[in-house]
């Protein structure tokens, strides 16, 4: 909190872009060695900095250097490693499914890298949320502009400082700055642009990227609501739900947000998160050693009139201290849909629980309100869980835990509607940077098939263009809504037959001349 960045000119910034677009041209970034080559200094460069990022984020977040290893160091030594194992995989041209008109014109889908790319980051998570994509731009083979989150001086710094001393500094760069610098990057031709924050900026960028029809990658938030089943074991579900509220303070893209619990359970739910508070934080000691704090004054502010204007009732928690930028875990009860905690994404430590009367009611409060990115359900009945997949829809679902889908080295972390779209995790993240595209050789020769093509048109030709590419829709069997194209299949074999025979037949005819 005591760290100044320094942001780049912005002067600079149309200078650093032109040099990121000469570098990806040199066409240095397309052998899949340099790929893996950068993928490994991008982990060397956590693994030979471990004690600068820990104390950046100290510094940034307040943050327990246990949070640190177990949310960005550990995973993201994962992430790189998977993508340095598995790039050639990702990079190799795919087959499509057998199509007998096009087979011999051998067709396939060829991975190119999309080109310039740029990559805006949120404060939350600079190393999941900034250079986790990297890995995705660098397996690509894209050349990448990051901008850092300006709210975490310590950690955008220390990008600024490192990227280039690990990675080829003509491809990789580093833009440091606030809403000016952004703007002014935005400005720009990018081949993509991946954005991770919070929604209003998202249609900035978007809009700015529709100028140029840029295509996006948005990773948003929103309130990810959390179900209850009554018949759970609701001090198993407290303890996980209090944990995924109080990691990093609740600034989590996927912390639980709030509770929809039948009044009935309310209570037993209740005494569980008091139960689970205790374990946590056995001393005031321990709460401030174990708890990020909020990351700037405007947010703490934020959050505290939240808790000063809740109708609902503290039942856990509610100190704060502005001096150290620190809000206790709070959980509030009996919090109706219109109040103020109901209104926008919380991303702080605090809980509110609604009471919601049944699961129906619970799945049309979900429904009512835009798609969230991770909905959570604390359930043992199976009935329970497949009657709310099947009636809701979120960027993510977890049964009986929380932000677990953020660990895994292969989910994408993608959200729907307002809570964004596209995604960057594993193979996800090659192919939001890549573009797919078709292949096809196709010999001379085959033009033995394919004269009909050509003008001057004819019944005949027509017929025959019309046995090659004429499909007709399939007649289900009865009783079932399969229907079977194997005559299809045989009726193609014997027109591809007869051709053959008669263009030999030609051929010899002309031989015989
Ligand atoms: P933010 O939108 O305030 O900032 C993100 C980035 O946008 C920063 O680099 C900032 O400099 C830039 N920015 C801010 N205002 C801008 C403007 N007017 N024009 C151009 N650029 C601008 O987001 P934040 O507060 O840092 O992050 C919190 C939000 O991010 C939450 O909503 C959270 O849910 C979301 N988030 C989503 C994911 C995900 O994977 N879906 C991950 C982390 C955070």
């Amino acid at each position: 909190m005591t760290s100044k960045l320094a942001y780049t000119p912005l002067e600079d910034i149309p200078r650093i872009y032109d040099a990121a677009r000469k570098g990806f041209k040199t066409g240095r970034a397309r052998p899949i060695a340099y790929r893996k080559e950068q993928l490994l200094q991008l982990g060397y460069m956590f693994q030979e900095n471990t004690e600068r990022f820990t104390e950046a984020l100290a510094s940034d977040l307040g943050r327990p250097i246990q949070e640190t290893f177990l949310l960005e160091l550990d995973p993201i030594a994962g992430f790189i490693k998977k993508g340095y194992q598995s790039v050639e995989k990702w990079a190799k041209p795919e087959g499509i499914p057998f199509d007998f008109n096009f087979f011999l014109a051998k067709p396939k889908i060829v991975k190119e890298p999309k080109g310039t790319v740029l990559i805006i980051g949120p404060f939350n998570f600079p190393i999941l949320c900034t250079i986790r994509p990297l890995i995705g731009a660098i397996a690509a083979g894209c050349a990448a502009v990051i901008k850092p989150s300006e709210l975490i001086p310590a950690t955008s710094s220390l990008f600024a400082e490192l990227i280039p001393q690990y990675l080829d500094s003509e491809l990789y760069k580093v833009v440091n700055g606030g809403v000016e610098e952004s703007t002014s990057l935005l400005e720009l031709q990018w081949d993509h642009i991946l954005y991770t924050g919070n929604g209003n900026v998202a249609k900035i960028v978007a809009a700015a990227a529709a100028k140029h029809l840029t295509p996006t990658t948005l990773e948003l938030g929103g309130k990810s609501p959390v179900i209850i089943d009554p018949k759970m074991d609701l001090a198993l579900a407290a303890r996980r739900i209090l944990w995924g509220k109080v990691t990093n303070a609740g600034q989590i893209c996927v912390s639980p947000d709030y509770v929809l619990c039948p009044p009935s359970a309310q209570e037993e739910l209740i005494a569980g998160f008091k139960a689970a508070y205790k374990e946590f934080y056995p001393t005031p000691d321990d709460m401030r050693t174990s708890m990020s704090r909020i990351v700037a004054p405007h947010h703490f502010d934020r959050l505290k009139k939240l808790l000063d204007s809740t109708s609902g009732n503290i039942v856990v928690g509610g100190k704060s201290d502005k001096a150290d930028l620190w809000i206790e875990p709070t959980v509030v009860k009996n919090v109706k849909a219109d109040d103020v905690l109901m209104q926008s994404e919380i991303f702080g430590p605090i809980l509110p629980i609604v009471p919601m009367e049944d699961l129906d009611s619970a799945i049309n409060f979900i429904n009512s309100r835009d798609h969230p990115l991770a909905l959570y359900v604390f359930t043992n009945d199976s009935q329970f869980k497949s009657k709310v997949v099947n009636n809701t829809l979120s960027g993510g679902v977890v049964i009986n835990d929380v932000l677990l889908q953020g660990a895994t080295a292969d989910f994408p972390i993608a959200g729907v509607g307002p809570s964004g779209n596209g995604g960057y995790g594993g193979k996800a993240g090659f192919d939001t940077f890549t573009h797919r595209r078709p292949y096809m050789d196709v010999p001379g020769w085959l033009d033995m098939l394919l004269k009909p093509r050509y003008a001057p048109y004819t019944p005949k030709k027509i017929r025959a263009l019309r046995a090659l590419g004429q499909t007709n829709m399939p007649r289900p069997r009865p009783g079932t809504n399969r229907a079977s194209f194997g005559w299809k299949k045989w009726l193609s074999v014997a027109i591809f037959v007869a051709m053959i025979a008669k263009s030999f037949k030609y051929l010899t005819a002309r031989v015989e001349e």
